[in-house]
């Protein structure tokens, strides 16, 4: 098995506010990791540090093994490889669903048009929307555009993809679907790290579940392990809260 993400000791401070206090992670090719933990643990810049969104303090973070710390290394170059998808979809809203999803293959891959949409019309239908290629995004549902979202990030065939709650700013009617595509690409290999409150996707897709509080990981395990048999004592006052 290959290691596809090797995070290593890393610190972020905002200011004088320590947010992640040395975490250490390893995740391997194929494998899907969930992040549960309290608002405000760290979970968020712990993604973004990942692709340097945020630049942590210290520690380091190899990504298909690529040292992203590394000075000499192109982080946009790096970011290409790795799909992120937000709380808030983060897409253009007066743009097509089309031009959302073929916009960075060919801005940053110099795709040609006509293959770029072939794409694009071939993710839409992976995420069960077919029919909105030429749809503009502020027509769609949050549910719709988040999976267009999700479609816009495999448009550049990443190697990982990172989700930061991707079904909280959802109504409940729409995250069955969202979750769905998830699971699809799941069973389909993806590596994959998965901050969510979803605790049904995380016992039913997770390899492995880490719990995160005030910048640590006080816990790891399985599904199995983190739900039915927890030790933290912040991990079991969390579950007794959201469960
Ligand atoms: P989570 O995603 O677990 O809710 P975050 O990573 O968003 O947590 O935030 C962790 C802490 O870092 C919070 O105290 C938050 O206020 C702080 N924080 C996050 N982003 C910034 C920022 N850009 N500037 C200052 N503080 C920040
Ligand atoms: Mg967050």
């Amino acid at each position: 098995m290959s290691l596809k993400l090797q995070v290593t000791d890393l610190k972020k401070n905002f200011g004088s506010n320590p947010v992640l206090k040395g975490i250490s992670l390893d995740v391997n090719d194929n494998e899907v990791v969930v992040i549960i933990g309290p608002s405000g643990s760290g979970k968020s810049t712990l993604l973004r540090c990942l692709n340097h969104l945020e630049v942590p303090n210290s520690g380091k973070v190899v990504i298909d093994n690529v040292d992203i710390s590394d000075p000499k290394t192109d982080i946009n170059v790096v970011r290409q490889n790795i799909g992120m998808v937000f709380q808030h979809f983060n897409l253009f809203k007066n743009l097509s669903v089309a031009d959302n999803i073929t916009l960075a293959p060919i801005a940053l891959k110099h795709e040609d048009k006509a293959v770029a949409t072939e794409q694009a019309k071939e993710l839409l239908t992976t995420v069960g929307l077919a029919e909105k290629l030429n749809a503009k995004v502020q027509s769609l549902s949050g549910g719709q555009q988040q999976r267009v979202a999700i479609a816009r990030a495999l448009a550049m065939n990443p190697k990982i993809m990172l989700f930061d709650e991707p079904t909280s700013a959802l109504d409940p009617e729409m995250v069955g679907d969202v979750l769905a595509v998830m699971k699809d690409l799941a069973k389909k290999g993806m590596t994959m790290v998965v901050v969510t409150h979803e605790m049904g996707f995380a016992k039913e897709v997770a390899d492995r579940v880490l719990f995160v509080d005030d910048g640590q990981i006080l816990e790891e395990g399985t599904p199995d392990h983190i739900f039915e048999h927890p030790e933290n004592p912040c991990l079991k006052s969390f579950l007794d809260k959201i469960l």
